[in-house]
């Protein structure tokens, strides 16, 4: 095997589009060589993505369905009980979940809602699951008690390129985002950020997302990378598709730049055959989200998963610590039970 190079974080414009420009069979090998230095190649960890509180967000990200600027005919839903969050939360376990995720549509919390977040987090993480939040802008405070609570990783994407973002969104800045970024690392937690392709931007502004991403001070140990779902009501809904390749090889490039990462096959997942995501498997994708709905727009179902799971071989990622081991064991189970005959012919 080849030396194990140092994470960098000094990437250049020129060396990315290098990267993106190499014949694909090249850059998935590259991709794939790397991943195998760092991680098993057919585990792939598993996340389940609940809504915590739908809709009427104050921002105006044009991709996005929860938006309060655009009409999408979504339901508007308040914060969710806590105890109906540890009911999902359960349920999400009881099928094999790892980490749990939980967002809410805002442009950031409110000091009210914080003692039920802080309980959501502390009851999540006493099932022994990892736990996720996306809840907008966070001020230094709300990180270090997010943290104190028991919150293992916050989401907060770049979304684009600096040079597009302006298209997208106009409610908060690239550096509010870098802003919640240094928080949610200097309070202690692990970060999960990535961005969505297929908006419209140029090569170059994706070749820049992942110039952002790399080049934080640490990588984020979490890279979702979504493709675009275009939902009508938005101001996206009618944008031209980016070409499947060109997602495949932003995985693939992603991969090579963090290659320590997980690097997660988000939304727009539903809508890729099992080739496609074969393909992001190989070129490096190692996390997914799992189960019927990723926050508002569909999720593959989670048995067709398995399925697929089963015919790639691909187990879910073993996490270390004991109480774990029984749900691990469950999912195993539930693949083995799905492969076969019966069920292969019936998700052709
Ligand atoms: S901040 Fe989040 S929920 Fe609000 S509009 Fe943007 S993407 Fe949607």
């Amino acid at each position: 095997m080849s030396a194990v190079l140092p994470l960098r974080h000094n990437w250049t414009l020129a060396e990315v589009n290098a990267l993106f420009a190499l014949p694909f069979n090249d850059l998935v090998f590259q991709a794939q060589t790397v991943h195998r230095q760092f991680f098993k190649p057919n585990e792939v960890q598993i996340s389940t993505l609940l809504s915590i509180k739908t809709g009427a967000c104050a921002e105006d990200c044009k991709y996005c369905p929860q938006s309060g600027h655009y009409n999408t005919g979504l339901e508007r839903e308040r914060l969710l009980e806590v105890e109906k969050v540890l009911t999902q939360a359960k349920a999400a376990k009881d099928k094999g979940a790892s980490r749990f995720c939980m967002g809410a549509a805002w442009s950031n919390p409110k000091q009210r809602d914080m003692p039920f977040l802080m309980e959501m987090v502390k009851g999540v993480k006493a099932m022994g699951l990892e736990t996720c939040m996306t809840l907008g802008k966070l001020d230094a405070g709300q990180a270090q008690e997010l943290k104190q609570a028991g919150l293992d990783y916050y989401n907060h994407n770049l979304d684009t390129s600096p040079e597009f973002y302006g298209e997208i969104i106009t409610t908060r800045t690239y550096q509010d985002r870098l802003d919640t970024l240094q928080h949610v690392r200097d309070a202690g937690m692990k970060v999960c950020c990535g961005g969505i392709v297929g908006m419209g931007e140029s090569a170059n502004d994706r070749s820049a997302l992942l110039m952002q991403l790399a080049n934080l001070p640490e990588h984020p140990q979490s890279v979702p990378i979504n493709m675009l779902v275009k939902v009508q009501g938005t101001p996206m809904e009618n944008v031209e598709d980016l070409d499947g390749f060109e997602f495949i090889r932003t995985i693939a490039v992603a991969r090579i730049m963090m290659p320590q990462s997980h690097v997660r096959l988000s939304a727009g997942r539903s809508r890729m055959n099992e080739q496609m995501q074969a393909l992001c498997f190989m070129a490096g994708a190692n996390s997914i989200f799992y189960g019927d709905k990723l926050l508002t727009t569909e999720n593959p179902e989670a048995d067709a998963d398995m399925l697929l799971f089963a015919k790639l071989g691909i187990v879910p990622e073993q996490r270390h610590d004991v109480s774990d081991e029984a749900h691990e064991a469950a999912l195993a189970d539930a693949i083995k039970e799905q492969n076969t005959p019966s069920l292969f012919h019936s998700a052709v």
